[in-house]
């Protein structure tokens, strides 16, 4: 990691003047109620790895950004340092900084409803054990999912046994479509969603401020077990209230937003309003780099938008499951207002640009925010990035597509950089251009036609430092943090190749249990190698004794397919198994092969025509190149 240059100086001290910093009352927001902070303590598993700390983060003591990290986003990254259990109002607690989410504690008539209980059961446990270090020791009677990403649910037997909650002594409520959403998100793309949230997480990169000061949502995300009990009472209706433990609760759903499965929270007895992750002290995500499939920028503002008209007259602190609250209800709906607008500004604008027929790149240049929003530092892109998103509504009503049929047949990247180098006089001749270009600060380009380098020959030490050098700077200088992180891991990457990922205990068996089959035979067609697959024609009966269900798999044309509450006549095979057979497939506790020897798996037909299938089921890398050439075939591993 090396300093900032001049002309990031320059350019950070330039941004210095563009933000309000003078406006310090998030830092009093983040502090006010504090009982008890967590400070640099360590959250570790029962082997003793690390699953959570602030430690490391000391840097952000300083009230001065340094030169190497964007004035925005190190006082966003100051204030998301506010960590331990709040007290926001009579009877309703939060716990912040035990991870890149919120817990919210609401005091009920006689236990505590929980919401959102972290991404893992270590933090859960250390938040709950604060909580009740000041608090009255009551039994948790409710929790409350808020919507269907991890961070909202995978601590959840952290603070409730699935004992308790089978027995009815804990209900757990949550939006509908909450688990096939919660299960769903990462299975099709996951492996390429996990490699790519590297970048935006940087999980991997030091922190410091030459590395990683924040994520934007909070510092970090949590490394802990993951586990999930599905809901006992789901909300169907755009609005419902229902009254738990004696307190009231208004719920509103907001699907299709921040996430497929997601609601907002309204409290009467406390004036509270908990716009869960629909409002943060971001301009969030509408296509988080990682990848995901886009949001809906229109429907977000409008969720935005009503909440303020229904709830905004009658909200004295605004809390989210992310972030620090909002206090009084005139800025609450000061808040409101801009959180709806700064949606709604950048969906229209980038609309109105497309319809004279600009495309993503050139609108992503042309949109800035109105004065009245840039001076509010919620609406500034800390977890999301303005460019990003604005391409990102491109996506959603036009695709990637630009509509210039140049792009319709464009050379992949390394047959069009090993042309375009050779064009430009080779790679000699680039490199000495891009070097000039660097030490006038051109980042921008010396990124792009240095990665030309790297594509057209990888070996190339000099274009991987130029490539990092420049991505490295680019970091330096955005006020996004998931930005920031792409930047530097992509800087890393080019330095030191693709990193050793940690080995991962892959899914976690509550959500493996809770796959759908049609979820479990998707994920199987995708893993299909079509190569092996040509010519073949495999019919497969699968019977789940436990679960009594029943499905054709049918292979043919190189696709594999599926019927389910049915069975072939013509079958090749009928295999009769247990859902928790599969599950333990699913878990590499076992495999196919072993399950089939042991009879786990029984076999009416032809076992050879199963096991042919079997291994032409790819296994994917987790480790594959992102910032340089993939390699040119892909030789896949059966299992
Ligand atoms: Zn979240």
């Amino acid at each position: 990691m090396k300093d900032a240059t001049e002309a990031t100086r320059v350019a950070n001290r330039a941004a210095l003047a563009q933000v309000p910093l003078a406006d310090r009352q998030s830092f009093e927001d983040a502090r006010r109620g504090l009982i008890e902070a967590l400070g640099d303590k360590l959250i570790t598993r029962g082997d003793g790895r690390l699953v959570w700390t602030l430690k490391g983060y000391e840097f952000l003591e300083r009230e001065d950004a340094p030169d190497s990290v964007h004035p925005g986003l190190w006082r966003h990254a100051r204030v998301n340092m506010a960590n331990g259990l709040y007290r926001v109002t009579d009877r309703v607690y939060q716990i912040r900084g035990f991870d890149v989410s919120n817990m919210t504690i609401i005091e009920g008539d006689s236990g505590l409803i929980v919401i959102d209980p972290l991404i893992s059961t270590e933090v859960a446990e250390a938040a709950m054990e604060l909580y009740l270090k000041h608090r009255p020791h009551k039994p948790v009677v409710a929790v409350i999912y808020s919507h269907s990403h991890i961070d909202h649910f995978g601590g959840v037997r952290g603070v409730v046994s699935g004992e308790d909650v089978a027995a009815g002594k804990v209900t757990i409520w949550a939006p509908a479509g909450f688990m096939a959403a919660a299960v769903g998100e990462n299975v099709i793309a996951g492996n390429a969603m996990l490699r790519r949230a590297l970048f935006q997480f940087g999980a991997m990169l030091p922190r410091g401020e030459r590395g990683q000061v924040d994520t934007g949502l909070g510092k970090s995300v949590s490394l802990g077990t993951t586990t999930l009990i599905p809901p006992t009472n789901l909300i169907k209706k755009p609005v419902e209230t229902h009254r738990i433990d004696g307190i009231e609760i208004i719920f509103e759903l907001t699907p299709d937003a921040e996430a497929p499965a997601e609601l907002i929270m309204y409290y009467p007895d406390f004036w509270v309003l908990n716009m869960t992750e629909i409002t943060t002290q971001n301009f969030h995500n509408l296509l988080p780099m990682r990848g995901a499939l886009v949001r809906d920028s229109l429907a977000w503002s409008k969720y935005i938008g009503g909440a303020l008209h229904r709830y905004g007259g009658s909200s004295e602190v605004l809390i989210a499951q992310h972030n620090w609250p909002v206090w009084s209800g005139a800025r609450v709906r000061g808040f409101l207002r801009k959180q709806r607008d700064a949606y709604k500004f950048v969906h229209d604008q980038t609309v109105r640009l497309m319809n004279y027929g600009y495309v993503g790149a050139e609108i992503a240049e042309m949109i800035k925010l109105p004065a009245s929003l840039n001076q509010e530092w919620s609406a500034h892109s800390f977890y999301g990035n303005l460019k990003h998103n604005v391409r990102a509504i491109y996506q959603r009503y036009l695709g990637h597509y630009d509509g210039n049929p140049t792009n319709l047949d464009a050379l992949p990247p390394v047959e069009a950089a090993k042309k375009s180098v050779e064009y430009m006089g080779g790679a000699e001749a680039v490199l000495k251009k891009a070097r000039e270009d660097f030490s006038r600060g051109e980042y921008r380009w010396v990124a792009q036609v240095a990665s030309q380098l790297v594509f057209a020959d990888p070996a190339n030490r000099d274009a991987r430092e130029l490539a990092a050098d420049a991505l490295e700077q680019l970091g330096y200088q955005v006020e996004s943090a998931t930005a920031r992180n792409a930047y530097l891991q992509g800087a890393f990457e080019l330095r030191n190749g693709v990193p050793n990922l940690p080995g991962g205990s892959g899914a976690a068996p509550d959500i493996v249990r809770s796959l759908p089959l049609d979820m479990y035979f998707d994920f199987m067609a995708v893993r299909l190698n079509g190569d092996k697959a040509a010519g073949k024609t495999i019919v497969l009966n699968w019977r789940f004794i436990d679960t009594k269900e029943d499905y054709v798999l049918n292979l043919e044309n190189s696709a594999l397919t599926f019927v389910a509450d049915m069975q072939a006549d013509n079958a090749d095979a009928t295999l009769t198994l247990t859902r928790a057979t599969l599950d333990e497939i699913s878990l590499q506790k076992t495999t196919y092969s072993a399950a089939l020897q042991s009879g786990q798996i029984a076999v009416a037909g032809s076992i050879e025509k199963i096991v042919e299938l079997l291994e032409m089921i790819d296994t994917f890398p987790i480790r594959f190149p992102v910032v340089e050439p993939r390699p040119a075939a892909i030789s896949s591993t059966a299992r």
